[in-house]
């Protein structure tokens, strides 16, 4: 049998959490054959640490065969020791009357400690994703401050908007969701993401020619993907949760265990391609294969996609812009 890998994650005992861990225990993210050690971290509040306590006791009772141990921390240095995966999820959420650039230079410092902890004591091929938001941008300062580890090895969840797309896709068309090739969301993780399924198929039929409505496509179908996470919290009263983790379930397998040909979206840093500058942490598809990604290159992009990729990246260059002196 597998010898366990290590998978730290990070705001354990937050909602996110609650919904990923349990199916990393289960196998669902590195195959039913992975035994896995969760090394999990909080915040050291207490009240913050008796919460992962009890998650810790729930995942102890759902007798895992795949889960080979369980750590609770309350230190970076401590977490991600000799991890092999690292989820990022923690992040410092906006509270009333903070600005965006509060936010930013908040989440600066979390993801400034975790970077550097991670170059210290991770894994030298550890797998990186950042969830917590603004998530490319705190993938980019964790990058950043990791010089010791590959920039490639640093990832933001761009999966979840791409899942959102497709589902659109699907109730629009009639086809099934699982049916779809060559979907993918250039950008941020934001409202200004551009999902672009002028190269997509749902059950061999070209979906652009199916839809064949591009007022549809601007005015309906990209503003309802870039939104949905303001109006789940519309009528949930509470921010998405299982479906973020289940997005980072999807993005950690799929870099782990190769996508076989097909395009996935995932948030990695640029070298260059499609004129998005080095390093920006940007939504690209992408195939993957023996735990390496690929970006798919070449493709077209018109002018309605520049524009919306040229939109995407200059909120991204903001956000950089104002964590800079920091780094
Ligand atoms: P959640 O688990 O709901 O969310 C965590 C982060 O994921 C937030 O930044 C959230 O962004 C982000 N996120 C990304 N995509 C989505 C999505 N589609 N839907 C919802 N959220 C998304 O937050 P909780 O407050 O329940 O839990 C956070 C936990 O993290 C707390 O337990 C806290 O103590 C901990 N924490 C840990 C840190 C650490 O380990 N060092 C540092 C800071 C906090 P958004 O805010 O935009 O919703």
């Amino acid at each position: 049998s597998k010898k366990p890998v290590r998978v730290a994650v990070t705001g354990a005992a937050g909602q996110i959490g609650y919904a990923l861990l349990f199916r990393i225990a289960s196998g669902e993210m590195l195959g039913k054959d992975q035994p896995v050690i969760l090394q999990l971290l909080e915040i050291p509040d207490e009240k913050a640490q008796n919460a992962l306590k009890g998650v810790i006791m729930e995942l102890e009772d759902c007798a895992f065969p795949l889960l080979a141990g369980i750590e609770a921390h309350s230190d970076a240095e401590s977490a991600f020791k000799n991890t092999d995966y690292a989820i990022l999820v923690g992040a410092r959420p906006r509270g009333p009357g903070m600005e965006r650039k509060d936010l930013l230079s908040a989440n600066a410092q979390i993801f400034t400690v975790q970077g550097k902890a991670l170059n210290k004591v991770a894994s030298r091929n550890v797998k990186v994703l950042v969830v917590g938001n603004p998530a490319n941008t705190n993938a980019y300062i964790a990058m950043k401050s990791a010089p010791d580890l590959p920039r490639e090895n640093f990832t933001a969840m761009l999966r979840l908007d791409h899942n959102r797309a497709a589902s659109q896709i699907a109730a629009k068309t009639g086809g099934t969701v699982g049916g779809i090739e060559k979907l993918t969301v250039w950008g941020n993780h934001s409202p200004t993401m551009y999902a672009d399924y002028r190269f997509a198929t749902i059950d061999g039929k070209n979906v652009k020619e199916a839809i064949n409505d591009d007022v549809w496509n601007r005015d309906t179908f990209l503003p309802t993907v870039g939104k949905r996470g303001a109006a789940i919290i519309a009528a949930r009263g509470l921010s998405s949760a299982a479906s973020a983790a289940n997005a980072a379930i999807d993005h950690m397998r799929d870099w782990a265990l190769g996508t076989n040909g097909k395009w996935v979206t995932m948030g990695i840093p640029s070298n260059g391609e499609y004129g998005i500058p080095k390093d920006v942490i940007f939504g690209f598809p992408v195939t993957t294969e023996n735990g390496k990604y690929k970006i798919v290159e070449g493709l077209p992009i018109d002018a309605f996609s520049q524009e919306r990729i040229d939109l995407t990246l200059k909120e991204l260059t903001e956000e950089q812009d104002g964590v800079k002196h920091l780094l």
